[in-house]
């Protein structure tokens, strides 16, 4: 069943959005050659606590760390360690959850390592846009499909894939509630969009095939091809004056 919100859980979820987006802006600052994976990871735990919220990952399904972090042809889920160095030239995925007054917030980047490859800008520019494309859709009246189709087009148009197998999700009191936010589908098909409906919008793009399998970890997910992927999420709350990104701290990122 949705749970739909009403302007005070909103205003709520403001809150951990917040908090979330902040996270992930001081691990952005972090990112450089020779940092681990642990380190972003303890700087985005201590923020989240140090204003009074819970890193919303570190312990569900027994993920052991505070944020997600993927590296190049890791999709999402990866684990942080002390063993892992971001090298110049990596694209580092960041996904970060925080727990604040009994709501979550959920917001993923891509951070370019250093220099890049010019496809690697353009695949995290591209699942920026994707994002962009799918909120436009994100209207009271309109159908799941209708973002789900707009991600579609703008990743395919570019030459790149969407992963179908992992999708957005509505978000709440849980990290994961209904309804599926695909992205990809047909416009017009669908749940209907409602005001008080907060999603999880995020999509997971491919340079090469769609195709994604877990690692023996049991968490991280990586493309079958080992070609670079990117992801990008916001928290999303669509009310009758349309919608709050409630995770976008810098309008720009
Ligand atoms: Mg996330
Ligand atoms: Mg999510």
């Amino acid at each position: 069943m949705i749970q739909l919100k009403n302007s005070a859980q909103i205003s709520t979820m403001m809150d951990a959005g917040r908090i979330t987006g902040e996270a992930l802006l001081l691990a952005r600052e972090r990112v450089r050659e020779g940092v681990t994976t642990k380190e972003l990871d303890t700087v985005i735990r201590n923020y989240i606590e140090k204003c009074g919220a819970k890193p919303s990952f570190l312990g569900y399904g027994g993920f052991p760390a505070s944020a997600c972090i993927s590296i190049n042809d890791e999709v999402i889920h990866g684990i942080p360690t002390v063993n892992r160095v971001l090298r110049e030239g990596d694209v580092v995925k960041i996904d970060v959850g925080a727990f604040y007054k009994g709501f979550h917030g959920d917001s993923a980047r891509t951070i370019p390592v250093g220099k890049v490859s010019e496809e690697a800008l353009k695949l995290i520019e591209v699942t920026r846009q994707s994002f962009f494309d799918g909120v436009e859709q994100m209207k009271v009246g309109n159908r799941m499909g209708d973002i789900g189709n707009a991600i579609q087009t703008r990743v395919e148009n570019n030459g790149f894939s969407v992963v179908k197998r992992y999708i957005g999700h509505g978000i709440g009191h849980e990290l994961h509630e209904s309804p599926d936010v695909p992205n990809f589908g047909t416009a017009g098909r669908g749940t209907r969009l409602c005001a008080g409906m907060v999603l999880a919008i995020e999509p997971m793009v491919n340079v090469g095939t769609e195709e994604v399998y877990e690692m023996a970890d049991k968490w991280t997910v990586k493309t079958r091809d080992h070609k670079l992927s990117a992801h990008y999420e916001n928290t999303c709350a669509l009310t009758s004056e349309g919608v709050i990104i409630t995770t976008l701290v810098d309008k720009s990122w």
